[in-house]
């Protein structure tokens, strides 16, 4: 979390090329998952059930938890449960110690990101090769993802093409197959050599300790089946209650999340290599992480944990398409990070996420858990107008209104001040605002008030 404002971010970013391209990304992705529902009919229906699974599941947590490890380790894994970022990090790392670990190769996980993984790991001597196309970008250039789904969603193909070039030196292309080819054959070497593979894990199911990996590039497969040690990393809100539950996450998952009707390459996994595999990790690991989540299920907005991570939500929010996602300043942009964040982390410096939304509902449209996050947004804003700090400079103008609303003579003189405002604009409009009304003039017109106010016009025409 950085230092600056919601405000003073989404400020600097408007109009720039990054938030363009984040515009129309996002409204890729939603037209595609709207061809995606339209094309099936179950889909209502499908929302329905992941909503039940999923609010079933959290409301039974500790035991389908408690279920899932007893699975894992009966299949040969180990689990462990991680109270916070540094147990998770400092477990990983005596894993990696143990066996000896020194390159790994990671595919793409949200809950890694958020605990900070990569910084522990190479602190701890370990060089660490990101191996999701989009997030490989991201640790080439030093930036940070903007979309949980598509975390290069910022940047252009031309962009790309540059970094490549300067960072792997081979000859610049901006062709999308080549710039994928130029990854896969960097990559595929690191896989051969890599000793350790973290992935994250998108659903599992407590019955049978199977863990589920959905990747479009193949990446998640050979970093769980290539190196010798499989770590797989997830918030303890991810565990549905069988393999069946988890075919229900899918049916709606990849549609949600980019208009397909199932991810490229959808991974089961259960325990580590059996004596008769063909290949297979000799070590599986599974940390389960809270990190906050413990109590978030006890508040009035812990539905927001039955998240499913599709994206649909950003891609939708016409904030977001906006400002992109770096203005969230947190790993979790958009509507769901704007709940996520001040409940997980803290509300200090994130005041004004819950206001980073119109509240037009679009995004309760789409999720494919019907996650109310107006409802939560508004919650959340509640907790913050009570702590009083964020918008204090609002407390004297609201004062002001309170006592001129419960006031007849002070609210028809204002009503009378305002006409004669309006009247000295010629009932036009005001362009440009002094102090926190310039926040308005600055991008759009306010319109001045009626000449004649609707208490002097009923009163002239029908004189009460
Ligand atoms: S809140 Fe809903 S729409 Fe947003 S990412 Fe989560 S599941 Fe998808």
């Amino acid at each position: 979390m950085t230092t600056s404002t919601f405000s003073e971010r989404g400020a600097a970013a408007v109009g720039s090329a990054a938030a363009a391209a984040v515009g129309d990304g996002a409204r890729h992705l939603i037209e595609k998952r709207a061809a995606a529902v339209d094309a099936y009919p179950a889909m209502d229906a499908m929302r329905d059930r992941v909503r039940e699974i999923r609010l079933h599941t959290l409301a039974h947590l500790d035991a389908y938890l408690a279920d899932f490890a007893d699975s894992v380790e009966a299949a040969g894994g180990h689990v462990f449960f991680a109270a916070d970022a540094d147990e998770a990090n400092a477990y990983i790392l005596g894993v990696a110690g143990e066996a000896g670990a020194e390159l790994v190769v990671k595919s793409k996980s949200m809950v890694t990101e958020e605990i900070e993984l990569n910084g522990a790991l190479e602190a701890g001597g370990l060089t660490i090769v990101e191996t999701d196309l989009g997030e490989f970008i991201v640790q080439l250039s030093g930036d940070r993802p903007s979309h949980i789904v598509a975390p290069v969603l910022h940047w252009t193909k031309e962009q790309v093409g540059h970094l490549f070039a300067d960072q792997l030196g081979v000859p610049y292309a901006d062709e999308p197959t080549e710039l994928n080819q130029i990854a896969r054959t960097h990559l595929r070497r690191i896989f051969l050599r890599a000793d350790m593979g973290i992935s994250g894990v998108n659903f599992a199911a407590a019955s049978t300790g199977t863990i589920a990996i959905v990747t479009n590039e193949g990446n998640g497969r050979l970093t769980t089946t290539a190196p010798r040690v499989h770590v797989a990393v997830m918030g303890m809100e991810r565990v549905v209650p069988t393999v069946e539950d988890l075919g229900v996450m899918l049916e709606v998952l990849g549609r949600s999340a980019t208009g397909q009707s199932l991810t490229t390459y959808t991974n089961l996994i259960t325990g580590p290599r059996r004596p008769d595999d063909d290949d297979g990790p000799d070590e599986f690991h599974v940390v389960i992480v809270d990190n906050g989540r413990t109590a978030v299920l006890g508040d009035e907005v812990s539905e927001v944990l039955a998240c499913i991570r599709c994206g649909a939500c950003l891609n939708i929010c016409p904030v977001y398409r906006t400002v992109g996602g770096h203005a969230y300043g947190d790993v979790y942009p958009g509507p769901v990070g704007s709940v996520l964040s001040p409940i997980l982390f803290g509300f200090e410096g994130r005041e004004e996420l819950p206001y980073a939304c119109t509240l037009c509902g679009a995004c309760l449209e789409v999720c494919p858990a019907r996650i109310d996050l107006p409802s939560l947004l508004v919650n959340l804003r509640e907790r913050v107008a009570q702590e009083g700090t964020a918008f204090s400079w609002l407390d004297r103008p609201l004062d002001a209104y309170e006592f001129a609303a419960t006031h007849p003579t002070m609210w028809t003189a204002s009503i009378d001040g305002a006409s004669l405002a309006g009247r000295a604009n010629r009932g036009g409009w005001f362009k440009r605002l002094p102090w926190r009304g310039k926040t308005w003039t600055s991008v759009r017109n306010l319109p001045a008030p009626a000449v004649t106010s609707f208490r002097r016009w009923w009163k002239k025409h029908h004189g009460a």
